[in-house]
């Protein structure tokens, strides 16, 4: 496929708001494609090279790619960054500079798809001396071929910006009606949500139709999209929801991570798919050694401990084993141990589709405990006394509440949902009405006073999974602390955008936009309707929203969750329905 023809279906993808139109648009191009170019468009379309798993250094600077725009087209350096700091985007300065140079260029090869990724791998290769050089001369040996669209998506690319507002489930929708039916589509997010890989999914659709999505299965070295908890507000409900019997199981306060034990080596996955393995090498190496069999894929929360008592430590011990550095030392200062929860593969036999107390058991069976490995203490209970008894002994244990399991046959793992098979209950629940939300940063306002020349107050969105879209909650501007407030601007500087996201809905405007990628833990007294807020827009009342009334920043970056991993706008609405009656923003 030519790479021009690839870029005017992102540009079409990327002009529409409709995501129906979205999907059509993407379904007529993904038709066209050959199972292996479709693999490689998927990814692409995400702005990477390969699946969302595998870490990708592609990340150019802007100046470097400003610079082979000036170097293609032969204008000054210093008019490209003039115009670069007018646009914001280098893609766009491009696609004007590239336009006026082909009305004089005469020959050029054209572009193929081939081409571009084999450019693309060979400027992600690079490295050592003079690298920086060398990559910005294979981008300027791709811009020199290409038209104003095809120099766009190409920048777009190189520097991280490539968002034509194509989420995963719009993917999903696509893949659906380009090779099968609307009927079809759980099946298709199924094998999704067990490989988080677009790429192979749209791969295996489009040489193999649904038979061969079917047989795709769970396997080492493909993260599995984490099965997440409901929550109740009593342990009483939560006991009666699942219908007078259930297992308990402490719930930790640390990192979560999927390991994915093979025959020589272990990768360990945090919720968000980055790779953990270097930041807990000292787990890894217990799960090998207490292995008893081949391969497994197993869960468990990584939580910091007191060797010479075996008290668990609060969580932000754990967070210094999440830094980039200094990983060796990070291992001695601050212990930890992985208490494993969950078994989702184990020796050939795709376990997600079994019960849970079968999982459970299968997960005993395999490992000797150690030091550094253990089993999460569970009891199963037949009443809210025992369910209550349960959650007092997790909190002395240093627990931040309990997690309820499901011991019903049709109690399997569900991949990437949020359900009722597991309901968590933690002790602010006692406190307060509403859990703590996880929100992403979408927005920023310059503070007045002592806050001036610093954000003063930040647009705080939740998000909605079936749509795509971060909807505004609040305007936070309470739990700074001075040091917090001063790094700021640089922890968000990345995420800048001229203009408010396609993937964001708001009526408020901030003086910055910014695209989801920060997620911040916020506490709240209560959430009410909302004129301004865009949550859950109309679910509980015409023409209203849903706010959360004077919100707090607990201090805590969830540095472990991808905005797409913030509470969900139905989770905001499930809150408001279970708080009762409430206010009127
Ligand atoms: P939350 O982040 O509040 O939605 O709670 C869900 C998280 O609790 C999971 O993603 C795990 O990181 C954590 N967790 C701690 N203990 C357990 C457990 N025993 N079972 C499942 N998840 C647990």
């Amino acid at each position: 496929m030519l790479f021009s023809e690839l870029s005017e279906y992102f540009d079409r993808t990327e002009s529409t708001s409709s995501r129906l139109e979205m999907t059509t648009v993407l379904a007529e191009l993904f038709r066209k494609s050959t199972p292996e170019d479709l693999r490689h468009i998927i990814y692409l379309s995400q702005g990477k090279l390969r699946p969302d798993f595998c870490p990708e250094e592609l990340g150019m600077a802007d100046r470097l790619v400003l610079r082979a725009v000036s170097f293609t087209t032969g204008v000054p350096e210093e008019e490209v960054e003039r115009l670069a700091v007018d646009t914001g985007d280098p893609g766009r300065v491009a696609e004007v500079l590239v336009a006026k140079k082909k009305q004089m260029t005469l020959f050029s090869e054209p572009l193929t798809l081939d081409r571009v990724l084999s450019g693309l791998r060979t400027i992600e290769s690079s490295d050592g001396r003079e690298s920086q050089e060398r990559k910005m001369k294979h981008l300027a040996n791709l811009l020199h071929d290409s038209g104003p669209l095809e120099a766009r998506y190409l920048c777009r690319i190189v520097t991280g910006r490539m968002r034509v507002g194509a989420a995963a489930m719009t993917i999903l929708d696509a893949l659906a009606e380009a090779f099968s039916t609307k009927e079809d589509r759980p099946e298709i997010e199924r094998a999704y949500n067990i490989t988080c890989d677009l790429g192979l999914v749209g791969m295996t659709m489009a040489s193999g139709g649904m038979d061969a999505v079917r047989g795709i299965g769970v396997k080492v070295g493909n993260p599995i999209k984490v099965m997440l908890a409901e929550r109740l507000p009593s342990i009483a409900e939560v006991v009666a929801k699942m219908g007078g019997r259930c297992a308990m199981e402490y719930k930790y306060d640390g990192i979560r991570v999927q390991a994915h034990i093979g025959p020589d080596s272990v990768k360990l996955y945090s919720r968000r798919l980055e790779d953990l393995t270097s930041n807990f090498p000292d787990v890894a190496e217990s799960l090998r050694s207490r292995f008893k069999g081949e391969e497994a894929i197993i869960e468990g929360e990584c939580v910091a401990v007191d060797t010479s008592t075996g008290r668990m430590q609060p969580f932000q011990n754990v967070t210094h084993r999440r830094r980039k550095h200094g990983m060796d030392s990070a291992v001695k200062e601050y212990p930890v141990r992985m208490f494993m929860f969950d078994c989702l593969f184990a020796d050939g036999e795709d376990l997600t589709v079994r019960p849970y107390l079968e999982r459970r058991s299968r997960l005993a069976g395999v490992f000797d405990v150690s030091d550094g490995i253990g089993m999460s203490v569970m009891r199963v209970v037949g009443s809210p006394e025992e369910g209550a008894d349960f959650f007092r002994e997790a909190l002395d244990a240093g627990c931040e509440g309990i997690m309820a399991k499901s011991v019903d046959e049709g109690s399997v793992y569900r991949a990437g949902s949020r359900g009722f098979l597991w309901i968590k209950y933690k002790k602010d629940y006692h406190s307060s009405m509403t859990d703590s939300f996880d929100l992403a940063v979408v927005g920023a306002f310059y503070g007045m006073g002592k806050r001036a020349g610093v954000y003063g107050a930040l647009l705080m969105a939740a998000y909605d999974p079936d749509s795509g879209v971060f909807e505004t909650v609040c305007k936070l501007g309470t739990g700074f602390d001075d040091a917090f407030l001063k790094n700021l601007p640089e922890l968000l500087e990345d995420h800048r955008s001229t203009e408010r996201p396609r993937s964001v809905t708001s009526k408020m405007v901030p003086d910055v936009w910014f695209e989801p990628a920060v997620v911040l833990e916020v506490v709240g007294a209560e959430i009410s309707l909302s004129p301004i807020h865009t949550a859950a827009m109309g679910s509980v009342k015409e023409g209203s929203g849903l706010g959360i009334r004077f919100p707090r920043f607990t201090g805590r970056v969830r540095e472990d969750k991808s905005p797409e991993q913030s509470t969900s706008t139905r989770e905001i609405e499930e809150m408001y329905l279970l708080q009762g009656p409430s206010s009127e923003e």
